[in-house]
């Protein structure tokens, strides 16, 4: 069966990057179908930034618990229990599958839920229809990895996995040294499992300007979290219920180990482009040499009319990049906007650690390949938050700005520590605009906050 009438967009994946460029799409006037064939929202709604963020809070709950004694409350004998957040956590998710639906509706956009596969540069196939549209945007997101060579790797769970556990793992092993798999042990730590962290080299966040993963790596070892270096696993198996996860040396710095009585196994290693099924092959499209779908500035792939964005283009995997994208490629599309196309430089991200992480633009290594050393003047400070002023419980702000000479142009932004997840944003539109340390220094300092301190950097 055909579709009734010519679309003049289709896209696929209905997660961060298809539904920004389908609602804005036909907001401009254009008809519009998106294809989904799990739930609405993708990975960042249902397995990802926003579940995530609910047990970040949930951490933080237990975090601020263990403080409540140092700020004169007598809080006796709370316990935990996983059961009460993971329902009302889901209710929340299924309530924003809804919202996204209606969305949908409101804005016009045809929604077809089920699997789309390419017969061709310009076809779709979606059960029995057979869609055609003057513009295909695949938007299908990535898939997190399980090594498929080390024995007993399927005895593991990923990401995914993690928003389905029922209860807290007593004891959990992550592997991964990336910002999924430090949130991920930040949280199950903080709320009391007890975690090995197993990575391959001597840090977390390594493509992070140093000052985060070295001053994440002393918070992860200070809040209570192992951590196997230059280590990765060699195989895991099960006795009744429990996993023995055995590491072997990456690097000769690496020792081999058995961790017995494992919980859960996490992997965080990765995330591939999802493509399964897609028929990919049949649109003649070219992929990168990572496996991604190559595209130019404009999210144009090799094939005419043939876009793609977000995750499954493999540049700055995060959500508001993907919607940015899909928006911008509606209005060059459907609103005669030729030059419309994201700018993929100083996006501003934080990484929900224990405490959180802040950055924007490049690190000092970045910087220093970019610029030369003698072309920067870099300004560090560290402290402990006024929070920790009166608590046992003590966690480091530690901050820096990278600045271009001989105008003091900031070009990279980093800080870790308590609240600075929420001082990004600002930063992030200073920086955007183009500010000087001496515009950072004309504004007048938010007293008593730990973000003055980027306005008073000496
Ligand atoms: C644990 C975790 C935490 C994260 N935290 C953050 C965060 O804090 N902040 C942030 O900005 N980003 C975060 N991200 C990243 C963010 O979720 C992604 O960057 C974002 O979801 C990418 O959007 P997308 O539209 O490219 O893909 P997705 O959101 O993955 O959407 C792709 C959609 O396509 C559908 N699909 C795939 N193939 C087909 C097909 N053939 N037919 C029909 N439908 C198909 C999928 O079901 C999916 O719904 C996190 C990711 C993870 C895994």
């Amino acid at each position: 069966m055909a579709s009734k009438a010519a679309l003049d967009l289709l896209v696929i994946g209905g997660g961060s990057g298809g539904l920004g460029c389908a609602r804005r799409a036909s907001q401009l006037g254009a008809k519009v179908a998106i294809v989904e064939h799990g739930r609405l929202g993708g990975t960042c709604v249902n397995v990802g930034c926003v579940p995530k963020k609910v047990m970040w809070y949930t951490a933080q709950h237990s975090e601020f618990l263990h403080d409540h004694a140092d700020y004169g409350f007598t809080v006796s004998d709370w316990k935990f229990n996983w059961p009460t957040i993971k329902k009302s956590r889901d209710e929340y998710v299924k309530r924003l599958n809804g919202i996204y639906f209606n969305n949908l509706e409101k804005d016009n956009v045809e929604y077809i839920s089920g699997h789309a596969q390419f017969t061709g540069p310009s076809e779709v196939k979606v059960g029995d229809r057979t869609l055609t549209a003057k513009h295909i945007l695949i938007a299908t997101g990535t898939k997190p990895m399980i090594p498929p060579n080390t024995p007993g790797s399927e005895l593991g769970i990923t990401s995914d996995g993690f928003f389905e556990l029922e209860d807290l793992p007593k004891k959990t092993v992550v592997v991964g040294s990336g910002y999924i798999a430090v949130e991920l042990a930040g949280i199950l730590s903080t709320l009391g499992s007890d975690v090995t962290l197993v990575i391959r080299y001597n840090k977390v966040i390594r493509s992070f300007d140093a000052m985060l993963s070295d001053s994440l790596m002393e918070e992860l070892k200070n809040s209570g979290v192992k951590i196997a270096h230059f280590s990765q696993v060699g195989s895991v198996s099960k006795t009744g219920e429990e996993l023995t996860v055995s590491l072997v040396p990456h690097t000769d710095a690496g020792k081999a180990q058995d961790i017995t009585n494992v919980s859960t196994l996490l992997w965080a290693v990765g995330r591939n482009a999802n493509m399964v099924d897609l028929g990919f092959d049949k649109t003649g499209a070219t992929l990168d040499r990572r496996g991604f779908i190559q595209v130019d500035d404009f999210q144009n792939t090799t094939v005419k009319n043939l876009y793609a964005l977000g995750d499954i283009a493999g540049n700055k995997l995060l959500t508001p990049v993907a919607i940015a994208a899909g928006r911008k490629l509606a209005h060059r599309l459907f609103e005669n906007k030729p030059n419309s196309k994201l700018d993929y430089s100083n996006i501003p991200t934080v990484v929900f650690s224990h405490p959180t992480i802040g950055t924007v633009g490049l690190s000092e290594a970045e910087a220093e390949k970019m610029y030369g050393k003698d072309k920067l003047k870099i300004y560090k400070s560290s402290f402990t938050s006024m929070y920790h002023a009166v608590t046992t419980r003590k966690t480091k702000t530690a901050m820096k700005l990278i600045t271009l000479l001989p105008e003091e142009k900031v070009i990279g932004l980093h800080v870790i520590g308590l609240g600075c997840d929420e001082m990004l944003q600002g930063f992030g539109v200073a920086i955007k605009m183009g500010a000087t340390k001496a515009d950072f220094d004309s504004c007048v300092a938010i007293h008593p906050t730990s973000s003055e301190e980027f306005v008073t950097l000496r």
